[in-house]
């Protein structure tokens, strides 16, 4: 139930004359909230126990999370807003895209304002002769694989959760899958990330194209488990697909074989 329709949260209810129940959407209580609120609108906040149950978990064993107010951004711009919310009222916040990691890293403690990524799922932008392409945080990784399939490029890392997987946790954990054992995992494949840190302000790491000068902050964030802050826009180096793909079975009599 989204927060503005919660009767403990402001909302009036009164029947009509035509028997219709009515909502009157009413301003939080919760100081928090109503900053969520003012940021996000009503229906893309949510306190209610069922989600925050939730998203108090994610694909590990880990238990024990609290999750507070769960946001569902859909810009930049709104997670700035998110994040400077969290801040004025010292809460943590806690970036999650589609919650299947394995390390608890999106298990929230002590009730943090839960920014999660889903709806942020636009493919920008695909070059295809400088093999690049921006895309939103949110974008399920075989979405963008289905995106490009039609295309002689693909996005290498292809983790076996990659039907549900988001391309900014593939990016926060720096992932893997069976095409990294050729191509490198995740850090190799991203070539800049915008970031909403942790006070606010929104930078860009990396280069689109070439390295850049300096430290290489880029690669310090891949792999950050969304310590560092929060991936709104990434650019990822797309690889040229084989020309030929063909399956070998091959036969050993020892395991020490097929290594001679
Ligand atoms: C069945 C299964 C198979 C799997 N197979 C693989 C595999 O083959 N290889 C592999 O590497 N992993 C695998 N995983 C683990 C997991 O799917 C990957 O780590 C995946 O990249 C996580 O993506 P997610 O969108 O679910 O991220 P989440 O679980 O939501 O978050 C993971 C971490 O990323 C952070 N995060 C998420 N979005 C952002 C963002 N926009 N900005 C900053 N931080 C962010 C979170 O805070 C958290 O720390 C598997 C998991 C399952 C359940």
């Amino acid at each position: 139930m989204n927060y503005a329709d919660r009767p403990d949260h402001g909302t009036t209810y009164h029947t009509g004359q035509t028997g219709v129940v009515w909502k009157r959407r009413r301003v939080p209580s919760d100081p928090l909230l109503r900053d969520l609120v003012e940021v996000l609108g009503p229906d893309r906040v949510t306190d209610g126990s069922a989600a925050r149950r939730l998203y108090s978990r994610d694909g590990s064993v880990i238990e024990g999370g609290r999750a507070g107010p769960v946001c569902f951004p859909e810009t930049t711009g709104e997670v700035v807003g998110c994040v400077q919310a969290a801040r004025v009222h010292g809460r943590a916040f806690v970036p999650r895209g589609a919650g299947t990691g394995l390390t608890g890293g999106s298990v929230p403690c002590d009730d943090p304002v839960m920014i999660v990524t889903t709806r942020m799922n636009q493919i920008l932008e695909v070059d295809h002769r400088r093999r690049v392409a921006w895309v939103e945080p949110g974008v399920v990784n075989l979405d963008l694989a289905r995106h490009l399939a039609e295309s002689d490029l693909h996005f290498a890392p292809d983790p076996s959760s990659q039907q549900a997987c988001t391309i900014g946790g593939n990016v926060a954990n720096n992932s893997g899958g069976p095409h990294c054992l050729a191509y490198g995992v995740t850090s190799a494949h991203v070539a800049a990330v915008e970031v909403v840190l942790s006070d606010g302000t929104v930078v860009v790491l990396g280069e689109e194209q070439g390295d850049s000068v300096g430290l290489d902050l880029r690669g310090a964030f891949v792999g950050g488990e969304g310590t560092l802050g929060v991936a709104t826009k990434i650019a990822v180096r797309l690889t040229q697909d084989p020309p030929k793909v063909a399956t070998l079975l091959l036969d050993f009599v020892e395991v020490a074989d097929a290594a001679t």
